[in-house]
């Protein structure tokens, strides 16, 4: 059994465990071999090289495949352990940021330490809320973690967004969101689906990845962009499309809204709508998250780390600190 002094965690593209001589790797975008890989979920800056095997429940393996990727995934499963070199624990557990994401409670007699990867507590359509986990050490990404960050509720964003696709409807263009290809385009999918009588057009990526989804039991109705009947629908018009982040858009119709976090702060000059729709906590969650954890020890990363640590250390006094390259001890 590793001893306190012998535990460290530090950031080497991505979260790095290592307990006595084994070492655990999160989200790592690197090949590393002999080490215990596990993916919080499938957007692409948190997936292995193809070469890499990887831990990750079957919902992130079927996206990443969806994608192209070629890994060999070992298949995790929600709330279900898992042990790596005889002495650590894994637990995964629901992240809420999009189809399959989990956050890790890794667990050895030396105390409990959480990897949070992408997180979300609000519901949305598709995913249903993470709940902050009791641990000793806590790495926590903030993505938002400035207070300026704070998202209005998910309701009244859905209403502004079915509003504006009405608004562009009446002008006879079409309502066109480019967002990411895995989450958001199908939490938009399933808004228009649930709220308006209108058909969906998804780019051929995104429909790729929607596939994915209707294999884990999500009912989504869009219409191929590939197919005969999408190029006819889009050429009629009374539709809505989804295409990924930057997408061309082919027709002098198509009026581009984007849905992301980012949106509280700014708007593409390039897009006639900018909806505060985001699958990441926003800082108050941030801030929850971190208190209803009880950790002794907050590591940061992504994003505002370093804005997030210094408002948990000044706030609250909660030893808090960005993760670093460095190698670092934390449990002693
Ligand atoms: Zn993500």
């Amino acid at each position: 059994m590793a001893s306190r002094s012998d535990v460290e965690v530090f950031w080497d593209s991505g979260v790095l465990l290592r307990a006595g001589d084994n070492l655990v790797a999160f989200d790592s975008r690197r090949d590393r071999f002999g080490t215990s890989v596990l993916v919080s979920h499938a957007h692409i800056d948190h997936l292995p090289p193809s070469s890499v095997e990887a831990y990750a429940t079957p919902q992130t393996a079927e996206i990443a495949r969806a994608k192209g990727k070629r890994n060999r995934f070992l298949p995790i499963a929600f709330d279900k352990p898992l042990r790596l070199y005889g002495e650590l624990e894994v637990i995964p557990k629901n992240a809420g940021h999009m189809l399959g994401s989990a956050q890790f409670v890794v667990a050895s007699g030396e105390g409990v330490l959480v990897y949070t990867g992408d997180l979300n507590l609000a519901n949305t359509l598709v995913t249903k809320g993470a709940e902050p986990i009791s641990c000793d050490v806590l790495v926590i990404e903030s993505t938002y973690g400035k207070p300026f960050f704070r998202f209005p509720h998910r309701d009244e964003v859905y209403r502004d967004i079915v509003k504006w696709v009405f608004d562009v409807l009446k002008e006879e263009k079409i309502p066109t969101f480019t967002v990411y290809s895995a989450g958001k385009a199908q939490e938009i999918i399933k808004l228009i689906n649930l709220f308006l009588e209108l058909p969906v057009v998804a780019h051929e990526r995104v429909a790729r990845i929607c596939e994915a989804y209707q294999k884990f039991g999500f009912r989504l109705q869009y219409i191929p962009e590939r197919s005969e009947e999408g190029r006819e629908v889009l050429f009629r018009g009374s539709c809505v499309y989804v295409a990924p982040v930057n997408a061309p858009l082919m027709s002098s119709r198509m009026v581009r809204a984007v849905a992301t976090g980012w949106a509280v702060a700014w708007s593409p000059k390039s897009c006639s709508a900018a909806f505060p729709l985001s699958s990441h906590a926003d800082f108050s969650q941030l801030e929850r998250y971190v208190l209803e954890s009880g950790a002794k020890k907050v590591f940061t990363c992504m994003g505002y780390a370093r804005e997030f640590a210094e408002y948990l250390r000044r706030k609250h006094g909660i030893e808090a600190q960005p993760l670093r390259p460095k190698q670092q001890q934390i449990l002693s």
